[in-house]
């Protein structure tokens, strides 16, 4: 719903505003046809007030949501507690929602992760009952993620009225927190320990947080004792999660750990070639052998690879062949392997832009420093190892959403702005040197 009310002002509205009035708010909660709306400032209340609400009406009204009300509520004033009484509230901010194509039929299987597969898919279809927990771990975009969330969707499907989570260790740090600073701890274990399968995706983030791990080991025992699944990811083995507390590595040698390892060549073949059939792309298979043999290591810059010839197919109107995919992917593999921090990208684009590093990981919503610092996340994925969560907390602690929300603007931008191609082009080269 969100999203579809999203975009009808992105649509409707100019980019500034877009950015500076609409982007910051928040959906909280839907419950009946109450939608509360966070806000970071009365400036932004008062124009969503006077100048949106009855658009929002309508928008959700398009979306299939008839008589919505919405209430704005200024960031910290929430209180999920009084808020919540009327039972069946949906809770935004709680909940991120399966992503739908993240299942089995998409995923597709190779030497490098069937076993994880194996187990994965068995787990989704007798949870609880095989390997608990299960512990899937492996390098950045090898589809961890995609296969944890298949789990919750292959098991939705075969029980739709099964209670699913899933939640990224820090999302399930910030619930953890927020429940003790609204003194609703009562709450958030209620709804983590009835579930049927709790989701921790990228749980490495829980090294240091002493009070969360503790919290969640209660967690893991209740809902172990009660024969429920848990799944998780990381990107390495428990016992190498600095100061993760040994108990916890100890309960996940209980179930079954797995590891995803790069794809070889015909995986990442299939990958592709079931990524244009999906699009119905038009692209040889020549082309896709050449794509494949230049990225080796991470499925993600591997789907990003077909993007960026498709990209470039379009502005320069040129056929995709293996010679048009080599100009689109000049110098991507030797970008992967220099060493650059994401503060050097954020100090390089700052000058380039003529503003100041604290103005890339600040707050300031103008569009003179809004668009660099979407540059600079952009840069940072491209050029680093690093994972989203990892970014976010480089730029001021942004939340991985924010960070991939910048990525997805630049790359749509980036496929009919030359402009912007060539700044980052120049960056890049920048960064390099
Ligand atoms: P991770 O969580 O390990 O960083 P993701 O699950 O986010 O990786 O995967 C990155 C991207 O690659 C996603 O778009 C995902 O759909 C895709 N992907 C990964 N593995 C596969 C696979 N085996 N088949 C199809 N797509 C995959
Ligand atoms: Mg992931």
């Amino acid at each position: 719903l969100w999203e579809a009310i999203q975009n009808s002002f992105r649509q409707r509205k100019s980019q500034v505003t877009f950015e500076t009035l609409i982007a910051p708010a928040k959906p909280i909660s839907l419950s009946h046809n109450n939608l509360q709306i966070e806000v970071p400032t009365k400036v932004h209340r008062d124009y969503w007030e006077k100048n949106l609400s009855s658009e929002l009406i309508q928008a959700a009204e398009d979306a299939g949501f008839s008589g919505i009300e919405p209430h704005f509520i200024l960031e910290g004033e929430f209180d999920p507690y009084t808020q919540g009484q009327s039972g069946d509230q949906t809770n935004f901010e709680m909940d991120t929602p399966l992503n739908p194509h993240y299942n089995f039929n998409t995923f597709v299987v190779g030497e490098g992760n069937k076993m994880a597969h194996a187990a994965a898919f068995a787990v989704a279809e007798s949870p609880g009952q095989l390997y608990n927990p299960l512990f899937i771990y492996g390098g950045v975009g090898l589809g961890k993620t995609h296969l944890m969330e298949s789990i919750g969707n292959h098991m939705l499907e075969l029980n739709p009225s099964s209670k699913v989570k899933y939640v990224t260790s820090e999302e399930f740090t910030n619930d953890f927190i927020h429940s003790i600073q609204n003194n609703s701890t009562e709450k958030f274990r209620e709804e983590y320990r009835t579930l049927d399968l709790l989701l921790i995706d990228d749980i490495q983030f829980l090294a240091n947080k002493e009070g969360t791990q503790m919290e969640f080991f209660n967690t893991f025992n209740a809902l172990h004792d009660n024969k429920k699944q848990i799944v998780m990811t990381s990107d390495r083995i428990p016992n190498e999660i600095p100061e993760l507390q040994d108990r916890l590595v100890s309960r996940f040698r209980w179930g079954l750990t797995v590891e995803i390892t790069p794809p070889d060549l015909e995986t990442r073949i299939a990958i592709l070639r079931s990524k244009v059939e999906e699009d119905h792309i038009n692209i040889g298979n020549d082309t896709l052998n050449y794509i494949a043999g230049q990225i080796d290591t991470n499925i993600r810059e591997l789907e990003g690879a077909l993007t960026k010839v498709q990209a470039y197919s379009n502005l320069s109107h040129e056929p995709i062949t293996p010679h048009l995919a080599s100009q689109a992917l000049k110098g991507l593999q030797r970008s992967k392997k220099t060493v650059v921090t994401v503060s050097a990208i954020q100090k390089s684009v700052a000058d380039y832009y003529d503003i100041t590093q604290a103005d890339i990981v600040g707050k300031k919503r103008v569009k003179q420093i809004v668009v660099p610092r979407q540059i600079a996340m952009y840069l940072s994925r491209e050029l680093t190892d690093y994972s989203l969560p990892k970014i976010g907390k480089e730029f001021g602690g942004k939340d991985h959403t924010t960070v991939l929300h910048a990525i997805d603007k630049i790359e749509e931008e980036m496929k009919s702005n030359n402009d912007l191609n060539e700044q980052i082009n120049t960056l890049k080269a920048k960064l390099r040197s």
